[in-house]
């Protein structure tokens, strides 16, 4: 069978510099183009909206053509198609499924152990948590006709879920429906990008522009803004998004948004947006009740495959009531202890112990505070961060626990190397060099190592 995926991205290899594709053409056009079957000699492809198909049908289908031949394909034409057309080629797109490109697959954006499985659901989510399952089983079809679930806001406090819920739809999308794309995105990302976009404008060389800023937020099925507290007063910022808002809302394609709080409550937010965020269904979630509170430190330990006393069970619910961000690193915090004191599963001394010290006033901060903070920030285990695991999201937070450490304290490398599981100091130099050079412009560093201070105090 021919490998179409292989052979679209061979020749998406060549394309640049052929007619007049530069990086920006290739990146707004060609390269959201998904090679979907081969019918009569032809090569189907699926492009993301009509508009996509139009200009790449007007501009780009002869380079298009001449960058298969320069690999040596045999098809000797292109058709560009989007999602309605597909049904025409049903019976091709069957035989050619294997190959076909999963959108999301690449490297996934969703965070894999925050899925509709692992949220514990009660009064206080859901509402929240039936509306993102509904939106993830038929993302821009409302579920009956009274009640439209686009835009589905979700509101409420921190540490109560809703990033998880983002990330489950993600997730539940991927596995049923891989065809559709989805967009998942901090909305202080989204500015960033914004930024990117507007002041690289002029940039003939420039991959980004405000054009490609616009492709990449509209020619998706679905997108997730999480946050939108943060959606600053910017001058286009706003309106930007309205229009993004708007394309995708009126194609039928699903949108999701959170907030700390209602968007009546959002005082930055211009009116004609906060009346488009408010057009759909609106959820709040609440803090979680003390049988919820001991679920979700249940559900924890059956995720960590870890063993805790009843006792200490109750003794955690019981104290941290508002926060499950801080119930999970509550948690975390009194394992890490019992196994300080070799302990195979912690008792209810080791539990006040450990959270004596969250609650009193603190000299200071220890290595283990700042482990432990940074794998709930992470939502990793302490064993993983401590491990020899390489995959990227546990790397990444011990690099940033072990850039914080040198930052914080005045430790030896090598006793560092040693709390990291028998590093060699010259690991730690490396993290630490590493990190320290992100956090002087990569957003998702410096936002990490900020929070994570933040839960130090
Ligand atoms: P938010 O985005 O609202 O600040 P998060 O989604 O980041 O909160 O949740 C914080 C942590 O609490 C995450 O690790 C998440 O998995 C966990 N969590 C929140 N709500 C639940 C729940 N209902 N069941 C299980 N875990 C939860
Ligand atoms: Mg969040």
């Amino acid at each position: 069978m021919i490998d179409i995926k292989r052979i679209w991205q061979d020749a998406c290899q060549k394309i640049v510099g052929i007619e007049g594709v530069n990086a920006i053409s290739y990146s707004v056009w060609i390269a959201s183009l998904t090679p979907l079957c081969v019918k009569d000699n032809t090569l189907i492809l699926l492009a993301p909206s009509v508009n996509n198909k139009h200009v790449v049908n007007r501009s780009y289908k002869s380079a298009i053509q001449s960058a298969l031949e320069s690999i040596g394909s045999i098809f000797t034409d292109v058709r560009i198609i989007v999602d309605e057309e597909k049904d025409f080629y049903y019976k091709e797109i069957e035989e050619y499924t294997d190959n076909t490109v999963n959108y999301n697959e690449k490297e996934s954006q969703f965070i894999s152990r925050y899925t509709f499985d692992n949220f514990v659901v009660g009064e206080s989510n859901k509402l929240a948590f039936h509306a993102a399952q509904s939106v993830a089983k038929s993302p821009g079809v409302a579920e009956n006709t009274y009640l439209s679930f686009n835009p589905l806001f979700l509101y409420g406090g921190v540490g109560l879920g809703k990033t998880h819920l983002l990330h489950s739809i993600g997730n539940y999308v991927n596995e049923h429906m891989p065809h559709l794309k989805v967009l998942y995105t901090p909305t202080e990302k989204l500015t960033n990008d914004y930024v990117e976009a507007i002041s690289n404008n002029r940039n003939e060389k420039g991959v980004f522009n405000l054009h490609a800023f616009r492709e990449k937020y509209r020619t998706v099925d679905m997108l997730m803004l999480d946050d939108v507290q943060f959606l600053q007063k910017r001058t286009g910022l706003q309106e930007v998004v309205f229009h993004i808002f708007n394309d995708l809302y009126q194609n039928g394609k699903q949108i999701v948004l959170t907030s700390d709080r209602p968007p009546s409550e959002i005082s930055t937010l211009e009116d004609r947006l906060r009346s488009r965020f408010e057009g759909g269904l609106i959820a709040d979630i609440g803090a979680p009740n003390l049988e919820m509170r001991i679920a979700i430190i249940r559900k924890k330990m059956i995720l960590e495959k870890i063993a805790v006393n009843d006792d200490v069970v109750y003794y955690l619910a019981e104290r941290i009531d508002s926060n499950i961000r801080e119930l999970e690193g509550s948690l975390a915090k009194v394992i890490f202890y019992a196994k300080l004191k070799g302990l195979p599963y912690p008792d209810i001394d080791t539990a006040k112990e450990a959270l004596k010290n969250t609650v009193q006033k603190k000299h200071g901060v220890d290595s283990s505070d700042i482990i432990q903070a940074t794998c709930s920030y992470f939502n990793i285990s302490q064993s993983d961060i401590i491990s020899k695991k390489r995959t990227k999201d546990i790397a990444e937070a011990r690099m940033i626990a072990i850039y914080i450490i040198t930052e914080m304290l005045s430790l030896p490398l090598v006793t560092i190397g040693q709390m990291f599981g028998g590093r060699d100091y010259s690991t730690i130099i490396h993290s630490r060099d590493k990190i320290a050079s992100l956090a002087k412009d990569d957003p998702d560093t410096i936002r990490a190592i900020k929070d994570i201070k933040s839960m130090l105090n």
